[in-house]
């Protein structure tokens, strides 16, 4: 299959709502479009997940079976991901060696769970409950884990490749039936994954793929009374929104990966060279589009200078450019929209009177490209661009005293995804790796994450986990059986 077929594929696909260009965010010009499912297609989709989750088909299969359908789906997955690459390439702008690198991360991630259907299970335990009573009363107590029946999966646009599998992955594994709603700028991916899924031996009607505007097909979903999980990843608004809709509907349960807007301390023992050029790949990575990026940064008053010249240099030298660019680091924003939103930032850093050492403007090319930016003399007690989550390539860097002072900083934010400490004092980092209010924290390295260990948001960045263990327990209920012996 190509790209060009997927892209045809797409415009196809039936649908009763508005027609939504999808536009290569490196060169704005549209490359297809597609239509808003609309209600019909989405209770269409409910109800075969529905009818799939009554079969058992999938939820019964015996668990080495299901194991090995998720190790197919991960070799299939590499088989085609030169195809995958350039589809995230090419509908995220991101440059080709990055893309590849997400595809990897997403096999593996299949990979991982395929290991966990053989290990999901309970405890069990005697119980005598006589001691309450004064009458002897022997029990046997057992737990059962058992998949949520229909869950709705619903994802962002940054790394929809990853987003897929991170949710699907699990989810297949714990054995719940899926309907699955990508973001509507970046739908193609999901297509053949989606393929490549039933290819692997997924039974027919376990994964239902809908897509649509959030407002749309997304609120239908998490509104639907057959829906029992919602698990979403996106921004901290909408995780709200999600909730409101799961307490005014059937109450279903709901997982949340949001938004963030992380610290990273450089202490002035740190090996400097390091931690500033990591810092500044960690708060421009994406175009600052990835939800764990270091988007504020804080230096140890005597190293300040030096750090924030060199995050400028690095800021200068990143070479930004579409996917055919060779050499290109840094990729585009994603869209119009994000572009508006990131220079509305720009603006206001400006009314703010903070002081951009340097970027602040849009690059003067095709393509949703704006230059990376540092700014610097930030209120953190009333600055928007200090508290609020761009989204983009803008990184506040402001001065501290000592460690009191450094974390009170780094903490002053309502989100808590995830902190880094840089520093060679060896109790310092683990003592203060104590102290950041975040699901995730890195000491003396960045943006490190693995199918293996679980990754969550602390305060407003989420509810519950993904990856590791943790992150097949999301989609798993446990029901506790008690027998009279
Ligand atoms: P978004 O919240 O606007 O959209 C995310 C998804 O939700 C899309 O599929 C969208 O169509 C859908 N959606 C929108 N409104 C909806 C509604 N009312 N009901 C149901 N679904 C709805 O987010 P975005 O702009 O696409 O992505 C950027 C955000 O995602 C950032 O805030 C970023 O931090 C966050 N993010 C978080 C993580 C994490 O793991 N914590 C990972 C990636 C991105």
């Amino acid at each position: 299959m190509t790209v060009q077929a997927v892209l045809d594929e797409i415009r196809g696909i039936p649908g009763t709502g508005d027609v939504i260009p999808i536009i290569d965010p490196a060169t704005e010009e549209q490359i297809t479009e597609f239509t808003d499912a609309g209600p019909e297609a989405i209770n269409a989709a409910v109800a075969r997940a529905k009818a799939a989750a009554n079969s058992k088909v999938w939820s019964a299969m015996p668990d080495y079976d299901r194991a090995k359908v998720l190790w197919k789906v991960a070799d299939l997955i590499d088989q085609n991901a030169e195809l995958l690459a350039d589809l995230e390439s090419v509908n995220t702008g991101i440059p080709p060696i990055q893309a590849q690198t997400i595809v990897k991360v997403g096999s593996e991630w299949f990979r991982y769970y395929a290991g966990w259907c053989t290990k999901i299970d309970g405890i069990a335990r005697d119980v005598n409950t006589g001691g309450l009573t004064g009458v002897e009363s022997h029990m046997h107590a057992y737990t059962l884990r058992e998949p949520y029946d229909v869950v709705a999966l619903i994802f962002p646009w940054n790394g929809p490749v990853f987003n897929f599998c991170a949710k699907l992955a699990p989810a297949l594994a714990a054995g719940c039936s899926t309907v699955v709603k990508p973001a509507e700028e970046t739908p193609l991916s999901a297509l053949v994954l989606t393929r490549i899924l039933a290819e692997a031996g997924v039974p027919d009607g376990v994964v239902n793929l809908v897509n649509g505007y959030g407002h749309t097909a997304g609120a239908l979903l998490t509104a639907h009374p057959d829906v029992d999980k919602v698990a979403f990843t996106g921004s901290t608004e909408v995780g709200r929104e999600i909730v409101h809709s799961a307490a005014s509907s059937n109450l279903n349960k709901v997982t949340l990966e949001l938004g963030g807007k992380s610290p990273v301390l450089i202490f002035d023992d740190a090996d400097l060279d390091t931690a500033t050029a990591m810092a500044g790949f960690g708060c421009f990575l994406h175009s600052g589009q990835v939800c764990m990026l270091g988007s504020r940064i804080f230096v140890q008053r005597g190293v300040y200078d030096r750090v924030v010249d060199g995050l400028a240099t690095l800021a200068n030298n990143l070479q930004l450019g579409g996917p055919k660019d060779e050499g290109a680091m840094i990729g585009p924003l994603i869209s119009d929209k994000q572009l508006k939103r990131v220079m509305g930032y720009l603006e206001q850093g400006r009314t703010e009177g903070v002081e951009l050492v340097t970027g602040g403007h849009r690059i003067d090319r095709q393509g949703y490209f704006v230059h990376p930016t540092i700014a610097t003399k930030v209120d953190p007690t009333s600055s928007r661009l200090f508290h609020e989550e761009i989204f983009g390539p803008i990184v506040t860097v402001l001065p501290f005293d000592d460690e009191d002072e450094g974390i009170a900083l780094a903490n002053d934010t309502d989100y808590g995804l995830a902190g880094t400490i840089w520093t060679t004092n060896l109790g310092r980092a683990h003592r203060l790796a104590k102290e950041v209010k975040a699901g995730t924290v890195g000491l003396n390295c960045q943006l490190q994450f693995d199918h293996s260990m679980p990754f969550g948001g602390y305060k407003q960045s989420g509810w519950g986990y993904e990856a590791g263990k943790a992150g097949i327990e999301t989609y798993l209920q446990s029901k506790t059986v008690w027998a009279q012996m």
